[in-house]
């Protein structure tokens, strides 16, 4: 593993992409950038699922094409094919927020262990994503948040079903040796999502981790749970996963606190935000002994900083106990670059019907609209790259 990475080698960044897909990710994100198309697109967005408006194709044929996948396990597996060629390896992401009943949440697991049984078969070395509040109601997730057990009846046994649920995928997991990752969500349920993935963790992470936790460094309480997670992991002799987010909804967050009249949970800055993180990086990689990391980031000073940790604490096999990951359609520069550097690095790759996409697809437009160094980062790549080709032939 090099550890003097440039992540800015451009032509490394877009080897998978030919110079139509390199035309057309360009033109989404300038369209990105303009808050009037923004605000179209996500009303486009909105009116397939509060109005069913028939405005599936023009999604299917911009954000959706650069986020997601496609629609089907058979087009996520091509794209699962074709970064496999780059070293780049998958999260199988299936996407299906928003159906809220039991039916759908049985019909979510099954989807999702047969996906593991497949992945496992067909294409092992990489991973599956796992969103509980596609395993049950969000609004249940946060009633029984924080308790021990719920008290009703009812509602005990339908957190045992959901256990039960989790329980399944984990195991399912653990026998086709595909790692999961559990994402973090909305700090209302989460305390109930870190309990029934420690669970998880200590049934199933014995000798490496199957079961990431996700923690988001912006919430204020995570560096002293995660050195709860360190202490719990070697008393119980188990390895904690713990995938590192600085996390996706920060103004949600915010007033959803004001609306309580409760403080909020995320840091008032970005620069805290940043200083929680890698923190918890160099915790993570300081007890690698009892910690499996993923590094979930497009910030490419936090990704340098967690090749600097791997260093500075010598952490051994750190192909295997140090994993990086971006969202697919986001910085390939660092993807691309890391894996070509012999990392293991993955895209988050979500699948799934477009309808069920939305809020998903929206989060991304919203992410990448912030007019953030990032941002600009990204397109001024592309922009150059488009240039480096042309310039090559003649
Ligand atoms: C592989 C992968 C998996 C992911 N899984 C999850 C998940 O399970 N749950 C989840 O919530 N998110 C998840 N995300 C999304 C992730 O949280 C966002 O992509 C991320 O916040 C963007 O941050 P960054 O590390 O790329 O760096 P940057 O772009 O440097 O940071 C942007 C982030 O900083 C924080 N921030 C910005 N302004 C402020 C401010 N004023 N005050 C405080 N904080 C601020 C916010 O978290 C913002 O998103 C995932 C991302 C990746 C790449």
């Amino acid at each position: 593993m090099k550890t003097n990475v440039n992540l800015e080698d451009l032509k490394i960044a877009y080897s998978a992409k030919n110079n139509q897909e390199l035309k057309f990710t360009y033109f989404i994100f300038c369209i990105l950038q303009f808050p009037r198309l923004l605000k179209l697109l996500t009303a486009c967005a909105t009116g397939i699922i509060n109005y069913r408006l028939p405005l599936q194709f023009f999604i299917k044929k911009t954000i959706f094409k650069l986020f997601c996948s496609g629609e089907t396990l058979d087009d996520a597996f091509r794209v699962i094919k074709k970064l496999d060629n780059y070293k780049v390896l998958s999260v199988l992401d299936y996407v299906s927020e928003g159906e809220k009943n039991q039916v759908a949440y049985t019909k979510n697991t099954d989807i999702i262990t047969s996906n593991i049984v497949r992945l496992g078969k067909e294409s092992p070395g990489n991973f599956v994503s796992v969103k509980i509040s596609g395993l049950e109601d969000p609004a249940f997730l946060e009633k029984i948040n924080g308790r021990e057990i719920p008290v009703e009846l009812s509602d005990k046994m339908r957190f045992e079903k959901l256990v039960e649920r989790i329980d399944h995928i984990c195991s399912t997991a653990a026998k086709s040796n595909v790692v999961i990752f559990i994402d973090a969500e909305d700090r209302c349920m989460q305390d109930v999502l870190d309990k029934i993935t420690e669970q998880m963790m200590e049934t199933y992470n014995k000798k490496y981790a199957v079961v990431f936790n996700t923690l988001q460094m912006y919430l204020n309480d995570r560096l002293e749970y995660l050195n709860f997670l360190v202490k719990e992991a070697k008393e119980k002799k188990y390895i904690s996963g713990v995938k590192l987010v600085r996390g996706a909804y920060v103004e949600k967050e915010r007033a959803a606190a004001a609306a309580k009249n409760k403080p909020s949970p995320v840091f008032d800055t970005k620069a805290e935000t940043d200083a929680s993180f890698d923190a918890a990086v160099e915790v993570c990689l300081k007890n690698h002994s009892v910690i499996d990391t993923c590094v979930a980031s497009h910030n490419a000073k936090s990704i340098l900083w967690a090749i600097e940790c791997i260093e500075k604490h010598q952490v051994p096999d750190a192909y295997h106990k140090v994993r990086f990951s971006q969202l697919y359609g986001m910085s390939d520069n660092l993807s691309f670059n890391l894996a070509a550097a012999g990392y293991n690095t993955s895209k988050y790759l979500p699948y799934g019907e477009i309808k069920k996409a939305i809020p998903y697809l929206i989060r991304r437009a919203e992410e990448n609209s912030s007019i953030s160094g990032q941002m600009v980062g990204e397109l001024t790549r592309l922009k150059n790259e488009i240039y480096r080709r042309k310039e090559a032939i003649k």
